[in-house]
């Protein structure tokens, strides 16, 4: 292997607070439950390190690769609302970091290898469900555009994890950006008392925010880390929900441990698109509140960016006063940018060429009307597409849904209004509303089928989701909305 190809370990190099040594637990029986060899030659992964067994063994946890050290890092975090002093990777091991061909790094990570410093008693351990489910959804949202963590493998490991009862046992290997999250920033500043702070903060805004600290830097040489850091965090997560209401996504767990300062999607515990459109809608078996239901999704990542702002005012200024005005400045753009993107994502999904002051209007009735006549979500988007586009009678999407004649009165005031926008906003429909969404039906049907060692669902799955804004042959079954029965309602964690 060329010294190009090596593992990095910058994070680990900050010391022993931040990441703490810890070797994966070995399994019995490792088997291959998936490999994700286009995300392998994005990354340019050595070919030794491919689909081979030593990669298995490895991924598994019963080997180490050359040059990795592995670790597990400390965080903290508000869950559901209340600080959690001392979280912590429970049962995810960091290898170390990847730099691809364009010089980009990357965490590489192993998601259930066994206990960690952090566990607290947990086992280190996750089931085949969780696996499957991360692996399927992270790469489903990676092809729909939207940022997210990614996974590299899936591995099963012969041995059963006790939850409610046994159930076969698995390994992710999980790719980011990096790991590192508001919950990091929340250990050193609130359980650390600030200590490690400083070291923290900037070697995270040097690793995702380079570009846009010497940009800041540049205009006002007394420009700190942390506000360039919450500045970028804001826009970023700004960007990140606006993206996931825009395609009815719900992350389902929206505590600070689970937002990464890059702005990555990360932890697909209960999370679930949407099929038939509610504001309200709530999937995750321990949301019981509603606390992270889909409408509420943006509010709650401002409220989470107002934690990482009070956790960085000692760095900001050390005037207090002056260190709150400028958080306070940054968390309030919030609104503004979320809003500003959101538009002009429901704009491309609505074939307009703006958005314009009377479209909120318009937009609220198409909602409602959705929510009243429980009408899908995706379907009802590429409804519109294709009668936008002209293209209804080259697809079979009048055998997947049927406009209810409340939606049919829309589409009278909708074309109106389309008339004046410019044709090119036609063809932007397609990429803004998918034909085939991660649909939560078929995804508990592939967990069921691997759990049972069969992976042949889940490879399916994983192939069409690869291309959502096309139709594909065998969409009767991928494009279509749940029958009644096959509908699933609630989600679980599966830690
Ligand atoms: P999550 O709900 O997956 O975001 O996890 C919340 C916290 O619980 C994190 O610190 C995890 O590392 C930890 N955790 C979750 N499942 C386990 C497990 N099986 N063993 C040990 N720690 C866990
Ligand atoms: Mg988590």
């Amino acid at each position: 292997m060329s010294t190009s190809q090596h593992f990095e370990h910058s994070f680990h190099a900050l010391g022993s607070e931040y990441v703490t040594p810890t070797a994966a637990t070995p399994v019995s029986a490792p088997k291959w439950l998936a490999w994700n060899n286009r995300l392998a030659e994005q990354l340019g992964w050595p070919e030794a390190w491919g689909h081979n067994e030593q990669t298995l063994i490895t991924l598994a946890g019963n080997g180490q690769f050359e040059g990795s050290q592995p670790g597990s890092a400390a965080y903290a975090g508000h869950q559901f609302g209340n600080y959690n002093p001392q979280l912590g990777d429970g049962r995810a091991i960091l290898l170390g970091e990847w730099r691809r061909p364009d010089g980009q790094l990357f965490d590489i990570q192993l998601k259930g290898a066994g206990p960690t410093p952090y566990s607290r008693g947990g086992d280190g351990r996750s089931p085949v469900g969780p696996v499957v489910r991360e692996y399927l959804m992270s790469e489903a949202m990676h092809s729909l555009g939207v940022p997210t963590t990614r996974a590299l493998a899936a591995v099963a490991t012969g041995d059963p994890v006790y939850r409610q009862q046994l159930e076969p046992g698995a390994i992710l290997t999980r790719v980011a950006k990096s790991h590192i999250r508001i919950g990091t920033v929340q250990f050193f500043a609130m359980t650390r008392q600030g200590k490690g702070l400083k070291e923290l903060v900037s070697y995270v805004t040097q690793r995702h925010y380079g570009a846009a600290l010497q940009k800041a830097q540049a205009l006002n040489p007394q420009a700190t880390h942390a506000q360039v850091l919450l500045n970028e965090v804001t826009r970023a997560l700004a960007n990140l929900v606006a993206h996931w209401q825009s395609l009815g996504f719900i992350h389902g767990v929206l505590n600070t441990d689970n937002m990464l300062l890059c702005g990555e999607t990360v932890d697909y515990g209960p999370c679930a698109f949407m099929d038939t459109f509610a504001a309200g809608q709530v999937f995750s078996s321990i949301d019981t509140g509603g606390r992270y239901a889909f409408g509420n999704q943006p509010g709650i990542v401002h409220w989470n960016l107002s934690v990482l702002a009070q956790c960085l005012l000692p760095l900001i200024d050390e005037d207090q006063e002056k260190a709150v005005a400028v958080a306070q400045k940054s968390v309030d753009q919030f609104p503004t940018l979320f809003t500003d993107i959101y538009s002009a994502r429901l704009a491309a999904k609505f074939g307009l060429d703006a958005m314009r002051d009377s479209d909120h209007a318009l937009i609220e009735s198409f909602f409602s009307q959705l929510e009243e006549d429980k009408l899908d979500f995706t379907l009802a988007f590429r409804w519109l597409t294709e009668v936008a586009n002209g293209n209804m009678d080259a697809t079979i999407l009048e055998s997947l849904f049927t406009p209810s004649s409340g939606l049919l009165n829309w589409q009278t005031q909708w074309s109106n209004r389309r008339l004046q926008a410019t044709s090119a906003s036609c063809e932007h429909m397609k990429t803004a509303n998918p034909v085939v969404i991660p649909r939560n039906h078929w995804v508990a049907q592939a967990i069921g089928m691997a759990e049972a060692g069969d992976n042949e669902l889940m490879e399916t799955l994983q192939s069409r989701w690869q291309d959502p804004f096309n139709w594909h042959a065998g969409d009767e079954q991928f494009a279509a909305a749940p029958k009644r029965e096959e509908q699933v309602h609630r989600t679980f964690c599966g830690t």
